[in-house]
């Protein structure tokens, strides 16, 4: 296993056919469990990759078994460094660690070239010479007859057929030779049976003119070589999977598991898009999100423990399972999510949202060390917001000085209002500062200016803080402190 797993490590592609014999060999023997995600870098992770990755991985953990990351960059134009740092950056914050990889098809190419060879070898594979005007002008003869365009399977080897002069100026493709049984099928851990019928498939290309691999080829040594026992990925694969199941035949190898994953719809029930801020998941701190939120709710996305709606990763992992995946698509729901991170701020760790909340203000330019003691404040807002950013919104409020806007000190801090805080500001230059103080304080000032609570307290809020709602004032007072109250009441008396 070792060498397996350091030839991997290593990221080369000089291996001999023995270490991969070895490696596949291993893995089959032990009959754990191997998944893979295999995002391919040409965008984002956006929240239906994470949400693969994620099923993914708690299948593998589920079940002690191996999760890989293999990043599918053969497609060279759209791949960018960019994407990849993304893809890894966006499964580090969701905490979904591969146990191998990441694994790169580019550097893997000599190795496909190997397989190619022998596939040419041992005819399951052939060189089609077929140049591409000639492919054009059958796919049109097929159009003009009404029939599906399809490769006619003229260079196709056959028993006592004779083919054509192999032409001189033309480098042929290798095409897998297809097998001629009626149908492929499988029984989809998530859609139940799917079965094609084999003569819709045509003999795939598997490696270009320039010997190159194409995707579908790759897919399958990879997933062949990793000793891949369940396939968890979205449904837009569907399609290929009778090609890669025929062809992972084809090389004598076991057919995997498959589980597709139906696709995820935004808010309104339209694909999900830019549109409905599916943007990157590295958005998603960027909101305000905690990890365990986004995590418990994709967990939640397409798949269920009756009707658990809140659970940890730890319970996760111990729950899931493929047969409780619905097949119907998952709709996204942004105000669940937000409930469940609310939830979760709740329940963190005060030191972590301060942190969380202290490097939001520093980049926003605020010093919070110009505010009381973050976790202070941190505490007294955590069970009014749902995310990070608000939180942090609440936090600046008691470092910066901030002004109310001119309409709000027309409409509170009246003749009557300042009068009131002026009796209040007195009281509180000698109050013993703690809570319990300070509400005596401010019901001393109602009574003596014959005003009601909010007749005191909104016009307070306003002048301390900028803003109308607050949590209990006199806890807000308390935390605020006496300097920074007086102070700020100063500036309107
Ligand atoms: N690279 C493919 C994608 O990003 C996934 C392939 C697979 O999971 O088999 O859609």
């Amino acid at each position: 296993m070792l060498r397996g797993f350091l030839f991997w490590g290593a990221g080369g592609v000089q291996g001999s056919l023995f270490m991969f014999e070895s490696f596949r060999g291993i893995a089959r023997m032990s009959s754990t469990v191997r998944t893979r995600f295999a995002p391919s870098p040409t965008g984002y992770l956006h929240i239906g990759g994470a949400r693969t990755a994620l099923f993914s991985w708690a299948f593998a953990r589920r079940h002690q078994g191996t999760f890989i990351l293999r990043i599918e960059d053969t497609d060279v134009e759209r791949s960018t460094p960019e994407a990849v740092q993304a893809i890894i950056d966006g499964m580090q914050w969701l905490g979904l660690e591969a146990d191998e990889g990441p694994f790169y098809q580019m550097r893997r190419m000599d190795r496909y070239k190997v397989v190619i060879a022998e596939m040419l070898a041992a005819g399951s594979a052939y060189h089609c010479y077929m140049a591409p005007e000639e492919l054009n002008q059958l796919r049109e003869a097929q159009r003009a007859r009404g029939e599906k365009p399809r490769y006619d399977g003229r260079w196709r080897p056959e028993p006592g057929k004779v083919l054509p002069p192999v032409p001189e100026d033309v480098k042929p493709v290798v095409r897998f030779r297809n097998p001629p049984e009626s149908v492929v099928a499988w029984d989809d851990l998530v859609k139940g049976r799917i079965e094609f019928a084999n003569a819709e498939l045509d003999d795939l290309i598997i490696a270009r003119p320039d010997g190159t691999p194409t995707y579908n080829f790759c897919v399958v040594v990879d997933d062949w070589d990793m000793g891949i026992t369940h396939v968890i990925r979205g449904d837009d694969h569907v399609n290929n999977t009778p090609r890669q199941i025929n062809i992972l035949r084809a090389l004598g190898g076991e057919v995997p598991q498959y589980a597709h994953l139906s696709m995820i719809l935004g808010d309104d029930g339209a694909k999900l898009s830019k549109r409905h801020g599916a943007v990157s998941v590295m958005q998603y701190p960027e909101d305000g999100y905690l990890p365990e939120a986004v995590v418990n709710y994709l967990g939640r996305l397409g798949w269920s423990h009756g009707d658990d709606e809140v659970f940890s990763r730890e319970q996760f992992v111990e729950w899931f399972d493929l047969d409780h995946i619905t097949p119907s698509a998952a709709q996204f729901n942004t105000e669940k999510l937000n409930w469940l991170n609310a939830h979760y701020i709740k329940q963190a760790d005060v030191s972590r949202l301060a942190a969380e909340v202290t490097s939001r203000l520093a980049r926003r330019g605020v010093d919070p060390e110009t505010g009381p003691e973050v976790e202070r404040v941190v505490e007294l807002y955590r069970e009014r917001v749902s995310n990070l950013n608000e939180l942090a919104d609440a936090v600046e409020l008691y470092c910066v000085e901030v002004h109310a806007t001119p309409e709000l000190l027309e409409q509170h801090l009246t003749e009557s209002a300042r009068l009131a805080l002026a009796d209040l500001k007195q009281r509180l230059d000698t109050v013993v500062w703690e809570k319990a103080a300070l509400s005596d304080a401010i019901k001393q000032t109602m009574k003596a200016q014959g005003l009601k609570m909010p007749q005191v307290a909104i016009p307070l809020r306003v002048a301390t803080l900028g803003v109308t709602q607050t949590p209990s004032i006199d806890a807000v007072l308390e935390v605020l402190g006496r300097e920074r109250v007086l102070a700020r009441l100063g500036r309107y008396l």
